[in-house]
């Protein structure tokens, strides 16, 4: 329990934020026969089998008998006492979806799967890409082994480490009055506006990105910037950290690269945004919920 984690707008339960889920790197001993949940991936999709219209996570041993050929495989930890497993399986053989199986982007796993298991998907496939791309030392090229106890990869030539890489991102709401700022990027598909989001630089502290990042992309100025809340981001490594933020001064300036429109919207001018399953969604929820 963490009972002193509030997040705003977000009254979520445990098993909602995964913490039922207990981080492990070796496998404690126990029968074959027991429960394992096998969460492999096929260019970033997840198998799933088809059980009369229901879908559901394969076992390890499901997964070892299908006519699919498993490129990696590691183990992640307990969930509630069932061993969890990521796993790359072959994308070269043709396999569409069919009576028994079918493969599902992460994206389409919170309609599908209960909580916590599409949080844990995220995990998998983000372990799953750092065992594949740790295969060599990044430093001098050398086949590099599983470190004992701790999740890493060691190269046994020149000692380097490679741990799995977590990216920061920042995204914050920025209010003023009863306006919301909501900016869209090129890359977004036509009409879908959201908050302002952007890496957080080497050597910088996480509230200098959200200064920075806002400067850079609409030119104004921000005060009473306050944390909302957090979300792993695995497309492919992000961890999304969220703010609120008040507008302080300056009038909006796209930089016409990352962000080709911006604009301040009331709340019944709000246009396409992204889920409540992200935190972006979350976030402009939020502000919603408090001009209603
Ligand atoms: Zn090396």
């Amino acid at each position: 329990m963490y009972p002193d984690i509030t997040l705003q707008a977000m009254n979520k339960e445990d098993n909602d934020l995964g913490l039922d889920f207990f981080p492990l790197v070796i496998p404690p001993y126990k029968e074959e026969s027991s429960e394992t949940y096998c969460f492999a991936f096929r260019d970033r999709r997840l198998l799933l089998l088809n059980e009369n219209g229901n879908f559901r996570l394969p076992s390890l041993e499901e997964t070892g008998n299908m006519d699919i050929t498993i490129l990696r495989q590691q183990y992640l930890g307990e969930l509630k006492s069932i061993s969890c497993f990521s796993m790359e399986l072959d994308g070269s053989k043709d396999m569409g979806n069919n009576d028994n199986f079918g493969f599902f982007v992460l994206r389409e796993l919170g309609a599908i799967l209960q909580a916590p298991l599409p949080l844990i998907a995220g995990k998998a496939v983000h372990i799953m890409e750092w065992d594949k791309n740790t295969m060599f030392c990044g430093r001098c090229g050398s086949s590099t082994s599983l470190k004992e106890n701790e999740r890493a990869k060691q190269c046994p030539e020149c000692g380097f480490l490679a741990f799995p890489k977590i990216s920061p991102a920042i995204i914050v709401l920025i209010e003023k009055e009863d306006k919301v700022l909501l900016a869209r990027s090129p890359n977004f598909r036509p009409g879908l506006y959201s908050i302002i989001a952007g890496f957080v630089e080497p050597g910088e502290s996480i509230e200098q990105a959200v200064v920075r990042e806002v400067r850079e992309e609409v030119g104004i100025s921000i005060k009473n910037v306050r944390y909302f809340g957090s979300q792993p981001w695995p497309y492919p490594d992000s961890l999304m950290i969220g703010f609120t933020a008040e507008f302080l001064e300056g009038e909006i300036q796209v930089d016409g690269i990352e962000i080709d429109n911006a604009g301040w919207f009331r709340k019944d001018e709000i246009p396409a945004i992204p889920g409540i399953d992200s935190i972006s969604g979350q976030l402009i929820e939020y502000f919603i919920s408090r001009h209603s």
